[in-house]
């Protein structure tokens, strides 16, 4: 078979233009990635070695570096597992992953915007969008791959200047693995400098636990004159004090494909019933997946140093899955297959470990650092509550962690906080769902509860719909929904008033609201369930609430915006009306003696309420009708 020649994917393309087009700074990280890939692809080799030995690579697995000033190439080559031809086409020509959209954008703005300043821009976050290996074309004018698939007999070479197409032709190579050749352009003629190299190796892969040799310069190298450049012990093996903050960081933007710091780094030894190492990180920003659908850990689990997944589902709850890192145990058995794994009892006493460890840390940071805390809580709130949904066990610790907005502080709040602070008379954590903070905060049904200075937590979080009812309570105090069923004030509200003048509320005592209320329940018969005299409300004349069995306002909007509650569906709503209200008190007393038609008054207060929730109007042909019919007859 000859040469074959293929398109890259769109994606591809423009990536790879921006890439070759744009000035960066740290373009040295071209190597780490490289590096990062060989590494990959060698633990990916002894992990099938073991249960087919003859994979075993000779002399046992190892990255060569080699720098050919007069030919101007630097080749990288592993004895790795190797890409047959459909690999090659498909790892290298294609982006499989997600968020390359969002990353194209991203490094097209920043290239855009430093080329106008003058500046450079910065591709090192390239590793985490899984496209890694095109920062080669950020030095290289040509890039050739040679590879044989590990256990595999037939060899390729795949060849890109990076303009939109590359070739594959058959080639030969004695040993399985991958040589990457680049063709260094002039301007980058440093990667060609063997001190420059090394210095990159030092500071940018020393972690890596595959040793990492570069070849004697000069004609007919051969062994003599090769040199380790890394340490080549794993790093999480390394005691703890030996280990600079650096060196965390660089081992965490490798496993864990980050480019930020990480905001905490957990670094322990587990000796016991399960004995293991781990070495966690949590990112100091939110990674790209955190809310795919599939909720996968990152967490890559080793065997004795052995590489076994990245993709352990045991390992760690999902609710945990913003760590990166790796877990390494002595205790697991190395041959057998992923899926049992998932099953041994060890690793559930790891996970068990694990979790404690990382709630534990969480717990003294929140206690000692409460502001660097809010910063955390901010990013990854979301996902450790679907542990108070979906992780009994560990429910009270997280209702501790837990943190909100609420209408009775500027910052941050936890439940324990907010339980201490609750007056006299009140027995429950009130709460309103919404999609804003600032929005929930202006909601009418929050009125009567601001006037008796009722504090109310804002939850914003679609999850928080699911966990409030599934926990019920925290510290016995049950959690109770401000727009949902009897909200409870009346006692509240009692001492309230008899503390203020009692003379007062005897001379405008309320009017009798029930013929208003009749006749607005006749005219909004099959729109809503009741019409009731409310005490939430200090302002506002009306107000939607659900009543005490049915579904809470915000999760049936949610369920109906995701599709999962069609059309219709759902439960109709109790209209509360405000007795204090002067235009309640009017109509009130209208009603009364039997005068006017109550039926516009009544669907424009509907909507009042409906808009007032973010709703919109059912019908807006006949509210603007009666809007107009409405205001002309007061201008008569
Ligand atoms: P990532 O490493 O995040 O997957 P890259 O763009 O760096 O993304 O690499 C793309 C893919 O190409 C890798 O996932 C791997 O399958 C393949 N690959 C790259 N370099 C090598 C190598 N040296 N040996 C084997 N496979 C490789
Ligand atoms: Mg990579």
């Amino acid at each position: 078979m000859g040469q074959e020649k293929f398109t890259f994917q769109a994606e591809v393309s423009k990536l790879l233009d921006i890439v070759a087009h744009s000035l960066y700074s740290h373009k040295e990280i071209f190597l780490r990635e490289l590096i990062s890939n060989s590494s990959d692809a060698c633990e990916k080799r002894s992990f099938l070695a073991l249960t087919e030995p003859e994979l075993t690579p000779e002399g046992g697995a190892r990255i060569m570096l080699a720098a050919d000033a007069k030919k101007g190439t630097l080749t990288i080559t592993d004895n790795g597992i190797g890409m047959n031809h459909d690999d090659l086409v498909e790892m290298l020509g294609t982006i499989a992953r997600s968020g390359t959209q969002a990353f194209l954008d991203k490094i097209t703005s920043e290239a855009k915007s430093k080329d106008k300043k003058g500046g450079k821009a910065d591709l090192s976050p390239i590793g985490q969008f899984g496209v890694g290996f095109y920062s080669a074309f950020m030095v290289a004018k040509e890039v050739e791959v040679l590879t044989r698939k590990a256990g595999e007999d037939k060899a390729w070479l795949w060849v890109s200047d990076g303009k939109g197409e590359f070739s594959i032709t058959d080639a030969e190579r004695g040993e399985a693995g991958t040589t990457v050749t680049l063709h260094i352009t002039k301007e980058d003629k440093e990667f060609l400098e063997r001190p420059r190299i090394e210095h990159i190796v030092r500071t940018h892969s020393d972690h890596i636990a595959i040793p990492i040799l570069m070849a004697g310069d000069g004609e007919g190298d051969g062994e003599a004159g090769e040199e380790k450049l890394n340490t080549a012990s794993a790093l999480w093996t390394r005691p703890k004090k030996d280990i600079s903050s650096d060196q965390y960081t660089e081992f965490y933007h490798h496993v864990g494909h980050g480019f930020d710091e990480p905001w905490m780094t957990l670094h322990n030894t587990v000796e016991g019933m399960a004995s293991y190492t781990s070495l966690l990180f949590i990112p100091s920003m939110p990674p790209m997946d955190m809310f795919h659908p599939e909720r996968k850990g990152h967490v890559k689990l080793y065997a004795r140093r052995v590489f076994i997944t990245d993709d352990c589902e045991g390992l760690l709850p999902s609710w945990l899955r913003f760590l990166r890192g790796v877990v390494d145990s002595q205790d697991l058995s190395l041959n057998i297959s992923r899926e049992m794994l998932q099953n041994d009892p060890k690793l559930a006493k790891i996970r068990k470990g694990l979790v404690k460890k990382v709630l534990g840390e969480l717990k003294k940071k929140a206690e000692k650092a409460p502001d660097d805390y809010t910063l955390f809580w901010s990013n990854f709130g979301t996902v450790l509550k679907e542990g108070l949904y979906e992780d009994l066990e560990n429910r009270d610790k997280l209702l501790e962690l837990a943190r909100f907005r609420s209408t009775g502080s500027e910052t941050f709040t936890s439940l324990a906080d907010y339980v201490e602070r609750m007056g006299e008379g009140q027995d429950s954590i009130y709460y309103i769902f919404g999609e804003d903070k600032d929005q929930v905060a202006q909601s009418p049904q929050l009125e009567g509860f601001r006037a008796r200075g009722i504090e109310v937590l804002l939850c914003t979080d679609p999850i928080d719909e699911f966990w409030v009812s599934a926990v019920g309570k925290f510290q016995e105090k049950p959690f109770a929904s401000v727009t949902k069923g009897d909200a409870g004030l009346d006692k509240i509200a009692e001492k309230e008033d008899a503390k203020k003048d009692k003379g007062k509320k005897k001379k405008d005592k309320a009017p009798d609201l029930e013929p208003l209320i009749t006749a607005m329940k006749a005219a909004l018969d099959g729109e809503i369930k009741d019409v009731v005299a409310s005490t939430r409300l200090t302002d506002s004349p009306v107000c939607l609430v659900a009543g005490e069995g049915d579904m809470d306002l915000q999760l049936e909007r949610m369920l109906k915006q995701h599709g999962q509650l069609k059309g219709d569906a759902g439960s109709l709503r109790i209209l509360e009306i405000n007795p204090d209200h002067s235009l309640i008190r009017l109509l009130a007393k209208r009603a009364g003696k039997g005068e006017g038609d109550m039926a516009d008054a009544a669907h424009l207060l509907l909507d009042q309420a409906r808009i007032a929730e973010g709703e919109t109007v059912r019908d807006a042909a006949a509210f603007g009708a009666r809007l107009c019919a409405v205001l002309e007859k007061g201008l008569d």
